[in-house]
Order: structure tokens, then C-alpha cells, then sequence
């Protein structure tokens, strides 16, 4: 019994020449340079500048990029900050921001304060903490009903 020879093996086996990478994407992707505020910061200053949205970051009476004209005339609207406690009182405000009642009663509401559970007819301040750098002090009742009207 002889074996066949394996005529298979010479068959020359140089099908796949061993490519090195070179096919390494070189181009390095980089973050477009954008120093500064963008242009929706800007353009969201400019509206508290002009009064149309006040220091709340969810402002929900400035113009929106769906409704870039505001519904109601938020120029004519009221501002308020927040004045301190009775126990610590200096100055009118606790901090330089302003907002609308209806945006104040709004974060105030998420972030847990404003004692709407509490009818005491006496307590004429409604304690909150500003949202945007959490100082606390009071708004008057009077300010609260108005906003929370306003969200109504
Ligand atoms: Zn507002
Ligand atoms: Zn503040």
C-alpha cells in the first residue's frame, strides 16, 4: 500500500500578502474651539437684561425656541427677590437674583419649599431658598398666592 503524496502542499500560498495597517484614520476629531458663553447663553442674557426672563435657568415666560414670541407681555411683569429672614435681616435680599412669582413658586415647589401645607393666617412669609444659589430667606404671602395663581 503506497499513500498518495499530498500534492496539495505545493501550491505556491503567497494568496494573502500581510497588509500592515496603514489604514489608521490620521485625522484627529477635534471639539470645535468655542470659548465664551454660546449663543444661546448670550442670547438668554440678553433677555434678562431686557427683563423678558429672570434669574430662574427654567424661566417658563422668556421666549422659547417653539414659541419665540412670549404669549404674555413678560416686559410688564414683575420681578421679585428674595428678602432675608426675619431673624437675619440685612438688607432687602438675600441675593441679586430676581424672578417671576410664578417661576419662584414653580422651583420652589420642585425643590420641596414653600410650606403650602401650613394655614396659618398669621405667617405672612412664605420661607423659600433661591434656586439658583440656594440662599434661604422669605418672599410675602402676597408674592406666593401671585405666582401660584399664575400657575394655575
Ligand atoms: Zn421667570
Ligand atoms: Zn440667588
Amino acid at each position: 500500500m503506497t499513500a498518495p503524496p499530498n500534492a496539495r502542499s505545493a501550491n505556491g500560498g503567497a494568496a494573502t500578502p500581510s497588509q500592515p495597517s496603514s489604514r489608521r484614520d490620521k485625522r484627529r476629531w477635534s471639539l470645535p474651539a468655542a470659548p465664551g458663553p454660546t449663543l444661546r447663553q448670550r442670547i438668554e442674557r440678553r433677555e434678562r437684561e431686557i427683563g423678558l426672563r429672570c434669574s430662574d435657568v427654567s424661566c417658563g415666560l422668556g421666549p422659547s425656541d417653539e414659541d419665540p414670541v412670549p404669549v404674555v407681555d413678560v416686559s410688564s411683569l414683575r420681578q421679585i427677590s428674595i428678602r432675608p429672614l426675619k431673624d437675619h435681616g440685612e438688607g432687602d435680599r438675600v441675593c441679586e437674583h430676581t424672578f417671576h412669582p410664578s417661576c419662584l413658586v414653580s422651583a420652589e415647589r420642585v425643590a420641596g419649599w414653600g410650606q403650602e401645607d401650613k394655614k396659618d393666617d398669621r405667617d405672612e412669609e412664605v420661607e423659600v431658598s433661591c434656586p439658583v444659589c440656594r440662599a434661604v430667606g422669605s418672599i410675602s404671602r402676597e408674592d406666593w398666592e401671585e405666582g401660584a395663581c399664575a400657575l394655575a
